[in-house]
């Protein structure tokens, strides 16, 4: 019989909690939303942007939870366990099964690539063991907590992404984590808003090394200009080994002819004396990248190169990740490849050179672009500068939305430009009453933009 995930007492133990009236002896889940419970769940009251888990502890208790983890004198009533902070005490029940975790253990972070380079992990040690990883890309300060905590005792590899918009959050969360692996998957202008240059972005993601366990490895991705800067990090917080990857020349894990169409990619990878076939059933450049990360991890797992490059030709594009839906006729389809979730400049130039190599079935070429959120005071610059990625992808006809777009509008030639919108509720039903079989349609935005409503509707309308 597998264990319960926390005992009440561990539960008592770990966050130093008092309990009042507390029925359950064992807790199997661990959940933040009263509306999204496990079996015997515990649900922790966080206090967000918008809500307040505290309004919610009568609807969760009401609705089955085991147990309501409160901050103290913000609840009374039995079902609780009082701690003098909740989300503290969800971080103590992370570091309780950490320490107890004999798994190996991955932390995840960089600009882009994150959940996919995480994916990948997650499918690569599920054909080796027990995996337990974290969901969507639960990688802030509460979210990593609460993977970590959901982590089961029997887990054999541990799998978790960490993210920030400003310095000094990758630290607290690495420390928590404690990664035998630390995985930086790229370096990039995203989230400048908070953190001025690519200088302190790349500060920032090193910040990871921090967390890692003594004889622990640091795997670089090396396609950038602030490699050296990592290296220097890593020398600095003492990380005993380090391995690089990527298209550069030179590194540990080098990605040789890469290969990619409009629908699957593949590469040679070069590993000392050794030689991989890499073959992906998701195209673009940036997958092989992903992909030979979690190679370069499976191998310091001690997983099987054929283990692992069997598992990552069953690698599937993410939700609003370059997930394609073909709708309608067979042989007449509308193509809709949806990047809906996430925008920066270099995601929206890995997409575009994706899109490029797509061919509609008979009709048009369709680009929808948004935003790109958070870039700060370089916002239209960066905007305006993706024009001629934009162009090189033969796009026909392009929407634009959000304001920030305006300076890519100005860059573009008119003849191409169907429509710009202050917002995706004025785009949405314009741009699918232009829509039609056979075209070929990428949507690509950041998530705040909203563009996900438009893939619904398309999905509701063809
Ligand atoms: P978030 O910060 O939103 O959690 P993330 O780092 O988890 O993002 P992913 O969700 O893996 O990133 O990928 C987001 C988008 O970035 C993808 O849709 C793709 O367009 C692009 N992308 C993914 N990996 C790379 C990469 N290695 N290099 C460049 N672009 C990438
Ligand atoms: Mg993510």
């Amino acid at each position: 019989m597998t264990p319960p995930l926390f005992t009440l007492p561990a539960v008592l133990d770990a966050t130093r909690g008092r309990a009042e009236g507390v029925a359950a002896e064992a807790i199997n889940s661990i959940s933040i939303d009263s509306r999204e419970l496990g079996p015997d769940a515990l649900f922790v009251a966080i206090k967000g942007d918008r809500f307040d888990g505290h309004d919610f502890v009568d609807t969760a208790l009401a609705n089955g939870a085991a147990a309501a983890l409160v901050s103290e004198g913000r609840s009374a009533g039995p079902g609780r366990i009082h701690v003098a902070d909740a989300l503290d005490g969800l971080r103590d029940l992370g570091r309780a099964a950490r320490a107890r975790s004999r798994a190996f253990i991955v932390g995840v972070t960089g600009s882009v690539g994150k959940t996919t380079t995480k994916e990948a992990l997650r499918t690569v040690f599920e054909a080796a063991g027990q995996t337990h990883a974290s969901i969507k890309s639960f990688n802030n300060h509460w979210g990593v907590p609460l993977m970590l905590a959901r982590m089961p005792e029997n887990a054999q590899f541990g799998v978790f992404e960490m993210g920030m918009n400003a310095p000094e959050e990758i630290r607290p969360l690495s420390r928590m984590v404690r990664p035998h692996v630390a995985v930086i998957t790229s370096i990039a202008p995203v989230h400048l808003e908070g953190l001025g240059s690519i200088e302190a972005i790349a500060r920032a993601k090193a910040e990871i090394f921090d967390g890692l366990e003594p004889g622990g490895t640091a795997v670089i991705n090396a396609d950038h200009g602030q490699l050296q800067l990592l290296l220097d990090a890593a020398a600095a917080a003492g990380v005993a080994n380090v391995i690089t990857f990527g298209f550069a020349r030179g590194v540990d894990w080098q990605i040789l002819d890469p290969q990619t169409d409009a629908s699957a990619s593949s590469a040679t990878i070069l590993h000392g004396e050794e030689s991989y076939k890499l073959g992906l059933a998701v195209p673009g450049r940036h997958m092989l990248s992903n992909a030979t990360a979690a190679l370069a991890v499976a191998h310091l797992a001690g997983i099987a190169p054929e283990v692992a490059l069997r598992a990552l030709a069953g690698l599937a594009a993410q939700p609003g990740r370059g997930e394609r839906l073909r709708l309608g006729p067979d042989d007449k389809p509308l193509l809709v490849v949806n990047e809906s979730y996430n925008a920066n400049p270099v995601a929206v130039v890995a997409a575009l050179s994706v899109f490029g190599q797509i061919e509609p079935a008979g009709g048009r070429k369709v680009l929808v672009l948004g935003d790109m959120l958070e870039l700060g005071p370089q916002a239209d610059q960066l905007h305006a500068g993706l024009a001629d990625a934009v162009r090189d992808s033969g796009a026909e006809r392009i929407y634009l939305v959000g304001p920030h777009m305006a300076a890519l509008a100005a860059a573009l030639p008119d003849a191409v430009m169907a429509g710009h919108f202050p917002s995706a509720a004025e785009a949405v039903n314009v741009i699918v009453d232009d829509l039609a079989y056979g075209d070929a349609l990428m949507v690509k935005g950041s998530n705040g933009v909203g563009l996900s409503r438009l893939v619904s509707a398309i999905t509701t309308r063809f």
